[in-house]
């Protein structure tokens, strides 16, 4: 039986993986953590649960193209999924701008908070209409999709936005709430329709939580995968991919043993694929990527607290505010993200919920706390301090939880980079600017014909769904290879039987 050696056993590998022992070949995973799953996680602080993943899961919705790829790969069924109200509401001075499930909801909300932007607010709408007719989760049923002359209309519809950032889009508007509220959850500088794609998919009923949060997915991978058969090595990293004329033949691991296989699937971040596993110069498409200055690298600066009485809490899903001038000195950040979880009461002791914090880093500050890490002492008390401060902000923030927020755990680029290996401590891949439509790159490695890549840095952003599709699409691409290596096998033989 053929083989097929998958380098860690994140979403990406776990599809591939998945989908490899569906087509009957002999699969392995090898995964330098004791766990499956990757960025796909949680974990326990006491009595406490930390769900460190799925803000939002897109492909739920069935017209979606991923759907399929969930479906295929058995991630989930349709009572797994919850559809929260909001995805994120914007607060300042007072007064709360929510991503409602509903768009008319939107559109009026941010009607009545500024009748003056009423044109742009029409026009942004129509382009979240016009989106989700694109994505095939358009109308009332959240099923339609444009074609033909309806679709340049909707491209139409779309174009005036392709040039604006999120920043840009956000001044053209009066007011200041909606201001905020649009330049305030993916970034200044991130594309403008990446957001308006955000608010297609969660409005086309397209992006929902993940009922049990994220380790329960990993989890159901992970079963999905060893159920069909397929095989595990934990706690063991690769090393380098051995290969000789064109081809690769194994893989060595870090306690200096090798495994055979007659294909390869790569999973990490093509900084560490290529420049450490393969001993290989990066791909002219990559290093495009890396070095275009319209796309960038980042992560967060993260912390969990305990909240010991839910009835006090203040607001509902993710909630992203300013910071006074003392807390943007300190953190080097103007606004901050703070989610609840009071949807999964099997996080916390009863009457308790968790809450977490995020804001993100670029790419320089990121390499800081890298670098930091080797002062363990000083890396120690920047995020003692950094806790301290966001502390400080959500009680100023939430008044009603003054006393009640416990600290649980902090988390920074340097844990990703510890935990998943990316180059600067990511867990998604490109932030992407204006006038960018973010192409998928292929799987295929030049020069080698038996190495294959999947992960989430060929298409930005990256995320769940397109590590998903890439482990899908090296999966076919590694059955194209088998089934070429053997032309008299069984498939053909069916078609020849057909014609
Ligand atoms: C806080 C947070 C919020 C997120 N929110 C969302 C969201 O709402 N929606 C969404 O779609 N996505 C979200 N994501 C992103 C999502 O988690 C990732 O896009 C996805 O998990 C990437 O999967 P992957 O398999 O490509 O990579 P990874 O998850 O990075 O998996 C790679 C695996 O390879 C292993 N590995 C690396 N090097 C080696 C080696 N040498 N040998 C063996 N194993 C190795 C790593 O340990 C890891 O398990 C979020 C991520 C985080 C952290």
């Amino acid at each position: 039986m053929k083989s097929v050696l998958i380098i860690g056993g994140g979403v990406s590998g776990l599809t591939a993986g998945i989908l490899a022992q569906k087509s009957g070949y002999r699969s392995i995973i090898i995964e330098k953590h004791f766990e499956l799953g990757g960025n796909l996680t949680g974990w326990q602080r006491g009595e406490y649960h930390i769900d460190n993943c799925i803000h939002w899961l897109t492909g739920t919705n069935k017209n979606d193209g991923n759907y399929k790829v969930w479906q295929d790969i058995g991630a989930f069924d349709d009572q797994d999924i919850i559809y929260n109200q909001t995805l994120y509401s914007y607060q300042l001075d007072g007064k709360t701008l929510s991503l409602s499930i509903d768009l008319d909801k939107l559109e009026n909300d941010m009607l009545s908070a500024s009748p003056t932007d009423e044109k742009r607010i029409k026009r942004l709408i129509k382009a979240v209409g016009a989106m989700q007719r694109i994505m095939g989760v358009g109308g009332k049923a959240h099923d339609e999709k444009s074609k033909g002359f309806s679709r340049v209309k909707d491209y139409l519809a779309l174009s005036g936005y392709l040039g604006l950032t999120c920043g840009q889009l956000a001044k053209k508007f009066d007011n200041r709430l909606i201001r905020g509220f649009l330049s305030k959850f993916l970034t200044e500088n991130f594309s403008s329709i990446a957001l308006i794609a955000v608010f297609a998919a969660f409005t086309g009923r397209d992006g929902g939580l993940y009922k049990g949060g994220s380790l329960k997915m990993a989890e159901r991978l992970k079963k999905n995968y060893l159920s069909l058969g397929g095989n595990v090595i934990l706690g063991k990293a690769v090393e380098s991919v051995n290969h000789f004329e064109g081809s690769a033949y194994s893989a060595t691991l870090s306690d200096g043993s090798t495994v055979s296989a007659d294909a390869f699937i790569l999973t990490c971040d093509p900084m560490v694929s290529f420049k450490k596993l393969l001993d290989f110069p990066l791909p002219a498409a990559f290093e495009r990527l890396y070095n275009d200055k319209k796309l960038s690298r980042f992560s967060a600066f993260q912390c969990a607290f305990k909240v010991e009485d839910v009835e006090k809490m203040p607001f509902r899903g993710q909630v992203v505010f300013d910071l006074d001038g003392l807390e943007k000195d300190m953190l080097m950040t103007d606004y901050i993200a703070v989610r609840e979880f009071s949807h999964e009461p099997s996080f916390a002791p009863k009457g308790q919920t968790v809450i977490q914090s995020m804001f993100f880093l670029s790419e320089r500050a990121c390499r800081q706390f890298i670098e930091l890490k080797n002062d363990a002492v000083n890396y120690a008390d920047k995020k003692k301090f950094y806790a301290s401060v966001v502390l400080r902000a959500i009680e100023r923030n939430f008044p009603t939880l003054k006393g009640l927020v416990k600290l649980l755990d902090v988390w920074t680029p340097a844990t990703y980079k510890r935990f998943v290996s990316s180059d600067v401590g990511s867990f998604m891949s490109f932030a992407f600017s204006s006038n960018v439509l973010p192409r998928r790159i292929s799987s295929k490695v030049d020069g080698l014909d038996n190495v294959f890549l999947a992960t989430q840095w060929q298409q930005a952003p990256g995320g769940l769904p397109i590590a998903a599709s890439c482990g899908a699409q090296a999966a076919r691409l590694v059955e194209n290879l088998f089934r070429k290596e053997r032309p008299y096998g069984a498939i053909q033989l069916k078609n020849l039987v057909k014609q």
